[in-house]
């Protein structure tokens, strides 16, 4: 069934992203304040909206790709009222689990649906439509979207009610920050013990520590031929994304009263390791921060 969407957030992911839909046939209407961007979705059958209101009142389904939380309540502030009742929102973006709540709450009490649903497998995943969709909200809701979803991606898992999505994804990729921190530091330690690289690798990646850290974003050049370190850390999922991630899973353990030691110093290390290198580094990269300072120590 062919659907109007509004797409909001045409930038690394929103794109492809909502170049994917338009080319399963549904009518997208793509809003950024970004106009260059607006233009390259248009070369791929995204129409640009008049306004994001003019785009929301017309949809039937609103999906939304932006930076952060703020971005995503100033959109549904902005836009629920002028939205048909029944609408569905879908937001993507990957934001505070809080603040996905408050989303949802403010979607309900203005008469339209809602679903958290951000995603992983990066800019190659958004392209090839190949993304997985954590998806927090009610069933229907999940029913209702999954087409779109899958037009997108190849996996969405319903994982719960309201902001479950951003739960799993901050889980996730708390795992993926300290699990990567901990290959970092074998490998690190294992140069010290005179181990090669490829020696570890071929323990590990058959033996108990093997991880996706490991087996497929390696962060030392070599053993694995496509991980970014075999090209200067080039991202890849950058540092600043990991060290963004790991501050909302922070602000979750805060808010929740949990103690999780290694996440939470995960996301000092990524947070300190981020500001140095932004965008600019694979977060495989954190492996020369180790390193550099087990010298220092020395
Ligand atoms: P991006 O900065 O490339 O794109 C965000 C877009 O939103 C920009 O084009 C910006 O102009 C636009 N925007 C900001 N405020 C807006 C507003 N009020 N109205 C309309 N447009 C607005 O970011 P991205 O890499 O596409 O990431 C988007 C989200 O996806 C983030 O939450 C990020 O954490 C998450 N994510 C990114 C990746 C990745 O590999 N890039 C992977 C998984 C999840």
């Amino acid at each position: 069934m062919s659907r109007t969407i509004a797409f909001v957030g045409l930038g690394h992911m929103g794109g492809p992203m909502a170049a994917n839909l338009a080319r399963a046939g549904h009518r997208v209407l793509g809003y950024d304040l970004v106009p260059a961007v607006v233009e390259a979705a248009g070369r791929a059958g995204v129409e640009p909206a008049v306004s994001v209101t003019e785009a929301v009142k017309v949809a039937d389904v609103v999906i939304s790709m932006l930076p952060t939380g703020r971005h995503v309540r100033g959109l549904y502030e902005e836009t629920l009222a002028t939205a048909r009742p029944g609408t569905l929102f879908v937001d993507c973006s990957t934001i505070d689990v809080a603040d996905a709540r408050v989303a949802h709450q403010q979607a309900l009490a203005a008469g339209v649906r809602a679903l958290d649903a951000p995603v992983s497998g990066g800019v190659v995943g958004a392209e090839a439509a190949t993304l997985t969709f954590m998806v927090g909200g009610g069933e229907d809701e999940f029913a209702d979207a999954r087409p779109l979803l899958e037009a997108m991606g190849d996996k969405a898992v319903h994982c719960g009610g309201p902001g479950a999505g951003q739960a799993a994804k901050i889980c996730n990729n708390m795992i993926l920050g300290v699990s990567m921190i901990a290959v970092s530091e074998a490998f690190v330690l294992g140069e010290s013990l005179g181990l090669s690289h490829q020696a570890l690798y071929d323990v590990v990646s058959t033996a108990s520590g093997q991880c996706w850290a490991l087996s497929v974003n390696c962060p030392v050049p070599g053993p694995v031929p496509t991980s970014p370190a075999n090209r200067d850390y080039r991202p890849g999922f950058a540092a600043s994304l990991m060290a963004k991630d790991l501050g909302l899973a922070a602000n979750a353990v805060r808010e929740g009263g949990v103690r999780v030691d290694l996440g939470v110093r995960a996301a000092e290390l990524y947070a300190a390791y981020a500001e140095r290198v932004g965008d600019s580094e694979d977060f495989s990269g954190i492996v020369r921060t180790v390193r550099k300072q087990s010298g220092e120590r020395a």
